[in-house]
């Protein structure tokens, strides 16, 4: 959203918030089946002025039409929007940061419980605090990065960080302390009948909402996480090849795949193919070991030019990938995790030329392993995918109908290109509607037991959307 767009949404959601149930209970005014605001919830339909901007989210290419949407200041609010809900059979969405690349924040025909305005951040100890649902990224690494501490989550400044936490959370620092899950030490949530439940009765619940949670069982209205003492300063370095042909993207891809496994924990590094120029992206938090040099010796030698920025303090290095605030209009889904470059190997050459081919369309690898791989994470989280140690997304952005439509019909002819040969581990944070039996994709070995707990907090199975449990 636009600066102005934004304060211009704040404005009317507080004046709303404020007038309307001062309005209602003075004049004892009910809209017809229609609930009623109060302190703790505030409720919308169509024709009121905020409704529209409310249910938009970061995607433009994604337009869904809710009856209502409760705009919740309190947990009580959370719990009165889920019985109203259940009582008048209409499916619920959460909506917190609403990055869903998918939309399935929002929904068609029935409530979305939007929990912006939940989005403190509280200090418990010095290296644990608990956090509202609505609390983005930047708010987050705000407040936690003056104080030398880091949770180890993704980029984009405008995340939300229980959408992020709940399908796993992968970023810069997940090689040095795990994925954002694995920090996550207790939740609270509303579950399906509208109930308060909190993780520390059940740590089933911890386990599921640690990368199968986003909108499945309830709804998260706290989450306490373990901090970690931030790195002081983060370097990087790009490399960049212009006009690459396949079989020469699919080179340095290669090269890329067997020196990237070699870097230390405390670097991250993607490799990426857009139009026809393959950039590669090294971060660095500590020293430059013989390691970190080499991975830049060779692959300098096999780019065209090299830039290196010297090392800056975290939180300006951080801003640096903190991404487009406004929503655009785009596709961006999981292309696969691979353990190797031998996995995709006989086909990549076909998925770079498609790239090339079509203005707009980026295919990134990044890599995971690392702490991500650690024993004691793999136990205590269901997210299903830890033994790999490259994350792959293809994406596409547009500005007008014509080429998002061209852009769609490559989209998929390039993901059944990785489906066709068995790549079946995708990271539920980047889900896509079109992946057939995308649970399994998602969950793996651990749905059955996803599915028990969806039993036990959501057995009506109010909390939906295109993909949920
Ligand atoms: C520009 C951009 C950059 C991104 N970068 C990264 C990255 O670096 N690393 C990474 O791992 N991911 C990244 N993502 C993916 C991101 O993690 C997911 O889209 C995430 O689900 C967004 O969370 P949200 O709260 O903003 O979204 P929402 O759209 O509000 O919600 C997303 C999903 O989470 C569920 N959910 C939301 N709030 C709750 C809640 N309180 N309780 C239960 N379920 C809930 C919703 O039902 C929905 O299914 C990025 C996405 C975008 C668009």
């Amino acid at each position: 959203m636009e600066r102005k767009e934004f304060l211009k949404t704040a404005l009317l959601v507080n004046a709303a918030i404020i007038a309307k149930p001062l309005l209602a209970m003075a004049k004892g005014f009910v809209i017809a089946d229609f609930p009623l605001s109060n302190n703790n919830v505030t409720y919308y339909k169509k024709s009121d002025a905020p409704y529209d901007l409310l249910r938009k989210g970061f995607n433009k290419r994604i337009e869904k039409f809710p009856q209502i949407i409760a705009l919740c200041s309190t947990k009580e609010g959370v719990a009165q929007a889920v019985k109203y809900a259940v009582a008048n059979k209409l499916p619920i969405a959460i909506k917190s940061g609403g990055h869903c690349m998918e939309g399935f924040s929002s929904n068609n025909g029935g409530m979305v419980i939007n929990l912006s305005l939940l989005n403190k951040l509280e200090w418990v100890e010095d290296f644990v605090v608990k956090v509202g649902p609505g609390c983005t990224l930047a708010n987050l690494y705000n407040n936690i990065l003056p104080k030398q501490k880091i949770l180890p989550g993704g980029s984009c400044a405008g995340v939300g960080i229980s959408g992020l936490v709940t399908g796993g959370g992968y970023g810069l620092m997940s090689r040095l302390f795990g994925l954002t899950c694995d920090s996550l030490q207790e939740v609270t949530m509303i579950d399906g009948k509208g109930n308060s439940v909190n993780s520390k009765d059940n740590p089933e619940l911890l386990w599921a909402c640690k990368g199968g949670g986003s909108g499945n069982f309830g709804i998260v209205t706290e989450l306490k996480f373990k901090l970690h003492t931030a790195p002081k300063t983060m370097q990087s370095v790009r490399f960049k090849t212009k006009n690459a042909t396949a079989q020469k993207a699919k080179q340095i891809f290669k090269t890329w795949f067997e020196e990237s496994k070699l870097l230390p924990n405390h670097c991250f590094s993607a490799c990426l193919l857009n139009g026809k120029t393959v950039y590669i992206l090294l971060t660095n938090t500590s020293k430059t070991t013989a390691a970190v040099q080499r991975f830049i010796n060779t692959l300098s030698a096999a780019s065209q030019t090299t830039s290196k920025t010297a090392a800056q303090p975290l939180a300006t290095a951080l801003k640096t990938y903190y991404g487009r605030q406004a929503p655009m209009n785009f596709k961006n889904a999981s292309a696969g995790l691979y353990k190797s470059f031998n996995e995709i190997e006989p086909f990549i050459e076909e998925v770079l030329q498609k790239v090339i081919n079509t203005p707009g369309m980026i295919y990134q690898v990044n890599t995971v392993g690392g702490a991500v791989q650690n024993a004691e994470f793999e136990k205590t989280s269901c997210f299903a995918h830890r033994s790999y140690f490259y994350f792959s997304e293809l994406q596409a952005y547009w500005e007008t109908p014509t080429q998002g439509n061209k852009l769609m019909a490559r989209f998929e002819e390039v993901q059944q290109l990785f489906s066709k040969n068995n790549i079946t581990a995708q990271y539920r944070n980047y889900p896509d509607v079109n992946f057939k039996n995308s649970l399994q994709l998602y969950y793996g070995t651990n749905l059955e037991r996803l599915k028990a707990v969806k039993k036990t907090y959501d057995p009506n199975n109010v909390l939906q959307h295109e993909q949920s449990i």
